[in-house]
């Protein structure tokens, strides 16, 4: 077999949310948006909610069909790209709440769908999504006529705990919601972990749930073994893969491993430092990554194993995202389809 096993801990996840949970008084929902950032919105969402979650959101009305279909009636889904068009069928049907992001939207969605839940999303200062303080002022009395079930906004620095942006968008947030009888949430996984002056009703992490950063306690929730297809002795001086760009300093065993950028392990990791594990014995990335294939310096080692580990305890979703120049987000949610995945939980 040599296709890449990818072992997705259900258990792990489940334990992260409770963690998660355990550090606030309020409601803790759960991100499952982008496919539950690459595991599979259906099996993550099934295992949260038989842990406890009640509340998931997603980024666009299909996810929210998608989870509804897995999940059944009663757990609140939401929309954070709100109500647009072509998403009134979706959002009636399949019973998702819209985070409104404009005044656009709002009429929208009284004109369409009225008496159907929602919540609004206000912008405090990412400039990304939701309403603006002014235009927030003058829709807010018509808006909280319709009984809103929720007030949320989006923390730009979250993972920087001292970044004074923090306390600039938890005022901000303040300044527009503070004296509304309606649940508020501001923090995702980051701010969640800045104190309870961010938790407000309730928090809604994602990254954190599936082990990675800044959650910093996670279980990891990832583990990718990749087969040994081959292994061939080097004389020192002989080149490894395209462009030459690694060398042999000493006579080297070189093996070659079942997996490559076309499965998500982008490129620049080959320059970054990254090893395969053979137990905990850690082996170099040696040249540059394939779309298929990655070589791997395994001289070290008396026997090479018939698999070698690339995602583990010792070498997180974050450290391989590091090497490359990226973000443990992009990590999992480039994870290839050509693994074998198994669940475990
Ligand atoms: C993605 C997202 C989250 C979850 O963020 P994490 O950093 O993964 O915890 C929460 N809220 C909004 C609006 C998001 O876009």
């Amino acid at each position: 077999m040599s296709t890449a096993k990818l072992t997705i801990d259900l258990d792990a996840l489940v334990t992260n949310w409770r963690s998660l949970d355990a550090k606030t008084n309020c409601e803790t929902a759960a991100v499952v948006k982008a496919n539950g950032y690459g595991l599979d919105a259906a099996r993550v969402a099934k295992a949260l909610a038989a842990g406890g979650a009640r509340n998931f959101f997603v980024a666009a009305a299909e996810e929210g069909v998608v989870l509804r279909r897995a999940l059944g009636a009663g757990p609140g889904i939401s929309v954070f790209s709100g109500h647009m068009e072509g998403d009134t069928k979706l959002l009636q049907e399949f019973q998702l709440t819209p985070m409104l992001n404009s005044l656009d939207q709002m009429l929208r969605h009284f004109e369409r769908l009225p008496g159907h839940p929602f919540g609004v999303q206000l912008d405090t200062g990412m400039n990304r999504l939701g309403m603006e303080p002014g235009e927030w002022a003058a829709v807010r009395e018509i808006a909280l006529g319709q009984g809103p079930v929720l007030l949320m906004s989006h923390l730009a620095c979250a993972d920087e705990p001292a970044h004074p942006m923090n306390a600039h968008q938890l005022q901000s947030f303040r300044d527009m919601t503070d004296g509304i009888e309606v649940p508020r949430s501001l923090a995702a996984t980051g701010g969640l972990l800045l104190g309870p002056d961010y938790h407000f009703d309730l928090c809604r992490p994602g990254i954190g749930l599936y082990g990675g950063l800044p959650f910093s306690q996670a279980m990891p929730v990832v583990h990718l073994d990749l087969p040994v297809i081959q292994t061939r002795d080097l004389a020192a001086g002989e080149t490894v893969g395209y462009g030459n760009t690694w060398t042999a300093k000493r006579p080297t065993r070189i093996a070659t491993v079942a997996a490559g950028y076309a499965d998500g392990l982008i490129r620049a990791m080959g320059s970054g430092g990254i090893h395969v594990f053979a137990e905990a014995t850690p082996c170099p990335v040696v040249g540059r990554v394939s779309m298929d294939l990655i070589t791997v310096d395994v001289t070290d080692i008396a026997e090479v194993p018939a698999n070698l580990s690339l995602i583990n305890e010792a070498q997180t979703v974050d450290v391989v995202a590091n090497a490359a120049g990226s973000i443990g987000y992009e990590i999992l949610t480039s994870l290839g389809h050509r693994y074998a995945r198994t669940y475990k939980g």
